[in-house]
């Protein structure tokens, strides 16, 4: 079966930014679209930065056991469609993930194989600085978000491989690299 990676860490640390980074170089790797019941943000476009579902369409997908995995962070809704995993794994396409700590744990037990990695902040004012300068969180939301991460960042341990996001284009580099070895490991 084709390659899972799971990206996981606290709101802000950058795992949105290193995938992006991640994608361009290795573009057969492909981003799963979560599904949310948080607001769009300007800017998002439903079905390609997430699925925007309702709580009662996402109560009926979780009945109908359409998640790999779901949780609930910071008053809202994620999870990761079984859909969006199994087109592409099936059609032998490494995915990536990107997800919170509780959902990397489902994973973990759901799906053993897949590789998990964990984003570090270089430290804890660099994550809220990196949360307001943003700009897409209300006050309010970022110090929930925080308080969040606490918990995340003592998880870290849980995790077998870590990239610190100091500096942007080293971090992209050494997930580049974690990333091709696990493929190529799987040609040879
Ligand atoms: P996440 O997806 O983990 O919530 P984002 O990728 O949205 O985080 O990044 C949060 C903010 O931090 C963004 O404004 C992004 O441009 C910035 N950022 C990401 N990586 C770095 C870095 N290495 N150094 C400084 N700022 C960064
Ligand atoms: P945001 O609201 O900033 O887009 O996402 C909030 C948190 O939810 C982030 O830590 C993000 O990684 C996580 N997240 C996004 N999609 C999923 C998902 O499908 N499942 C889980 N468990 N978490 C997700």
């Amino acid at each position: 079966m084709a390659r899972v990676f799971v990206i996981t860490g606290p709101s802000g640390v950058g795992k949105g930014t290193l995938i992006r980074g991640l994608l361009a170089r290795i573009p057969e790797l492909e981003l799963s679209v979560s599904a949310t019941t948080r607001e769009p943000r300007p800017g998002e476009v439903d079905g390609v930065d997430y699925h925007f579902l309702s709580e009662d369409e996402f109560d009926r997908k979780v009945k109908a056991g359409a998640f790999v995995e779901h949780a609930a962070y910071s008053g809202r809704r994620y999870g990761t469609l079984r859909s969006e995993l199994e087109r592409r794994t099936a059609a032998g396409i490494p995915v990536v993930l990107e997800i919170e700590v509780q959902g990397a744990r489902q994973v973990r037990q759901s799906l053993p194989s897949a590789v998990q990695v964990f984003i570090v902040p270089p430290s804890e004012q660099a994550l809220r600085e990196r949360l307001v300068g943003r700009g897409t969180d209300a006050p309010e939301e970022i110090e929930r978000r925080l308080e969040v991460a606490e918990r995340e960042l003592a998880a870290q341990g849980e995790f077998p491989h870590k990239v610190m996001n100091d500096r942007q284009e080293e971090a992209v580099g050494q997930l580049e690299r974690l990333v091709r070895a696990e493929l190529d490991g799987e040609a040879g």
